[in-house]
This record gives structure tokens, C-alpha cells and sequence, in this order.
């Protein structure tokens, strides 16, 4: 038997009777700590630190009976701020609306909705992203190596989680990526794209946007409104950050 503590937002993974207290399990000759951690219901995505018997470890270290393994999360948003790679990410099937807020902000979101998991993980292992998912079984899969547990179902709520846990800045200036296929827009003259416009849009709007890769025309419309007042205030939540201005 060795002895496990998991600490703040891990113990959310565990049962009820586990969390929050020391807790005894059995470990069989040969099972490193993430073995065991995931076994318990914690996906290596998760963790920050584990330390056993006092010691910072790593996951491939291998338990031994009477061992104490102390498990903290991971707390990125207290860490400098990562390179760019570290915010680029790919998201499960049923995040395509959080995926819609990240490209709005100007991040390199994935996401579509004919993936099964394992393309999800393949493709985020070939481009180096984040996998963003609600399936804590499928950030266990061996071949990911970077990836969030997003636990809210609400939209905003998740934005909010990814924001602080990545450091993402709402308020730098963003050049906003098409909300459906993700590469970024570009400005656009109103004369190139008028007869593609609604009735009345070209003389409300002087801006505009455009996609090359689905041809679609973005402009500050009451659409574009309502997602930059959502991100506005799910900015002033985070730390360091100020109040977002995203250009679309
Ligand atoms: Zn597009």
C-alpha cells in the first residue's frame, strides 16, 4: 500500500471518500506514478507536481509499497508566460462553440465535428496542440502530451478555464480567425466584397473582413458585438489582464 494526497482541483477526479484526505491504495511491483495517478481517475495532463516521500518526481518514477505521493495541480496560470506552441489547440467534438470564442480571440483553435478521438489526438500530436476535451478518458491516451480537462459545461465558464489556466490575453490586439475554419481574416476593401453583402450592411459598415480559405465576409454587426462583450467579461475575470478590445 502507498499513501496519495491530490491537492486543490485534482481531487475532483477522485471519489467522494477520497478527496480532500490521505488516502492508502495498493501498488503492484513495477507501476510508476502515472500509472497509478491514472488508474486512480487523474489524466498526466492534469498534474503540476508530484512529490513522493518529499521529492519531486517524475511520472516514469516507480512506486514502491509505504511510499507518500503528494499530487498538485497543474497552476500555469502562475507560471511565465509560455511560448505561443503552448496556446495553440485542438478541441474535441463537443466544444465547437468554446472553439468559436478562441478563434474569435485570435487563437489557433482545431475543431471538427466529423472527429473521432483518435484523430483528435493524432492531429494535435503531429501539430504540437493542446487538446481541449471534456473526456478525461481520452487525455489518458498514451500519445497525448498536452492537453485540459474542461470541466464546466457552460461556454463562457470553459473559456474562462482555458484562459486562466493558459495565460491566454484577451486584450492584446488580435487579428480574430474565421469562427469557421480558423485561419486568419484579413482586411478587406468594401468595394471588393459589396455585392456579397446583406441588404443595407454596406452603408451601416465601413470595415470588413474576409476569409480566404471559405470566402466568408465578417464585419462588426450585432453578432460580432454579443462575442466581444462575452470575451470582455470573461477578460476582466483573469488575472494580469485587462479588459478586452479584439479586433474581429
Ligand atoms: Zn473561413
Amino acid at each position: 500500500m502507498a499513501e496519495f494526497r491530490f491537492y486543490a482541483e485534482l481531487a475532483d477526479f477522485l471519489p467522494l471518500h477520497w478527496r480532500g484526505r490521505t488516502f492508502v491504495h495498493i501498488v503492484l511491483p513495477r507501476q510508476s506514478v502515472k500509472h497509478v495517478i491514472e488508474a486512480l481517475g487523474v489524466p498526466h495532463t492534469e498534474l503540476g507536481l508530484v512529490l513522493v516521500n518529499g521529492e519531486v518526481v517524475e511520472l516514469s518514477r516507480l512506486l514502491s509499497e509505504c511510499d507518500r505521493v503528494a499530487v498538485l495541480p497543474a497552476l500555469r496560470h502562475l507560471m511565465p508566460q509560455q511560448p505561443d506552441g503552448d496556446r495553440r489547440f485542438a478541441a474535441d467534438a463537443h466544444l465547437g462553440r468554446l472553439a468559436r470564442y478562441l478563434r474569435f480571440a485570435g487563437f489557433d483553435t482545431l475543431w471538427d465535428n466529423a472527429w473521432k478521438d483518435a484523430d483528435l489526438v493524432a492531429v494535435a500530436a503531429d501539430q504540437g496542440r493542446v487538446i481541449l476535451t471534456r473526456d478525461r478518458d481520452l487525455l489518458m491516451h498514451k500519445a497525448v502530451r498536452s492537453g485540459c480537462y474542461v470541466r464546466d459545461k457552460d461556454t463562457l465558464a470553459q473559456l474562462t478555464d482555458v484562459a486562466h489556466r493558459y495565460a491566454l490575453d484577451f486584450s492584446r490586439p488580435a487579428s480574430g480567425r474565421c469562427l469557421e475554419c480558423n485561419l486568419p481574416l484579413r482586411g478587406v476593401a468594401k468595394e471588393a466584397v459589396i455585392g456579397r453583402l446583406p441588404p443595407r450592411t454596406g452603408s451601416v459598415f465601413d470595415e470588413f473582413w474576409y476569409c480566404e480559405g471559405c470566402q466568408r465576409v465578417y464585419w462588426r454587426g450585432s453578432h460580432w458585438k454579443r462575442m466581444r462583450r462575452a470575451i470582455a467579461s470573461v477578460a476582466q475575470l483573469l488575472p494580469r489582464s485587462n479588459c478586452a478590445d479584439p479586433e474581429p
